[in-house]
């Protein structure tokens, strides 16, 4: 299995050589052909083990698809939801590098910082969010973030989520997203609380395990 035999387009596998990856790792490999369908996903997969590539290279893809990519949108169109500050720059991080041939752009948002730059990138348009939840609800409650326009969400490390306390940040950040939209959750363990925030947010998901 290689990365061109997944479909990715010419941009991404540029980034992706340039970072000197080979081969898909096994989350890859399972997850990527399946969010290029648009389908959902529920992802039971460990850091280390890929699973960040896993959710961004589909994204990249699907967001550059369009041809309407010469014309800036304002809303962000696909939402990464981390538990902590330090996997959202990771995650962010990721996504700039993967997506530095593709006219995309992407914002980190995550509390302990001041609330202006990000305001003012939000505000500047943006295409891919990573946040945190508790900083998001701030930007949302400040009406700096408008999440109508999201079409792909992922639920990073959900369990870490849960353990956090965020599940009503995280209810509460879907109510606002359209409900027509691909979802991907991916979670090292699945207690019943994240199955019953699956069931009520996927849609006829396909579950993959590394
Ligand atoms: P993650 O589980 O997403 O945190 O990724 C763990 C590490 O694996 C990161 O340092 C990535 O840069 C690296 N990595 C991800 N995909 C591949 C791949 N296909 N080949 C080699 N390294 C990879």
């Amino acid at each position: 299995m290689s990365f061109s035999s997944l479909g990715l387009r010419a941009e991404i596998l540029k980034s992706i050589a340039g970072q000197g990856y080979d081969t898909p790792t096994p989350i890859q490999s399972q997850a990527i052909p399946i969010a290029l369908q648009g389908r959902d996903l529920m992802a039971a997969a460990q850091t280390g083990t890929g699973k960040t590539a896993g959710f961004t290279l589909p994204i990249l893809h699907l967001l550059s698809a369009d041809s309407a990519l010469s014309v800036k949108r304002f809303k962000p169109r696909a939402l990464i939801l981390t538990p902590t500050r330090e996997l959202a720059v990771q995650v962010h991080d990721s996504v700039r590098t993967y997506g530095a041939h593709l006219p995309l752009r992407a914002t980190a948002i995550y509390g302990g910082v001041s609330m202006g730059p990000q305001t003012r990138a939000l505000k500047s348009g943006t295409d891919i969010v990573v946040a945190t939840p508790g900083r998001l609800l701030d930007h949302i409650n400040e009406r700096n973030a408008d999440l109508s326009g999201i079409e792909i969400l992922v639920l990073d490390e959900a369990d870490r989520m849960l353990d956090m306390g965020f599940i009503r940040d995280i209810r509460r950040i879907i109510s606002l997203l359209p409900k027509k939209k691909q979802s991907l959750l991916f979670s090292a363990t699945f207690s019943d609380e994240i199955r019953g925030l699956a069931q009520g947010l996927l849609v006829d998901p396909i579950s993959v395990e590394v």
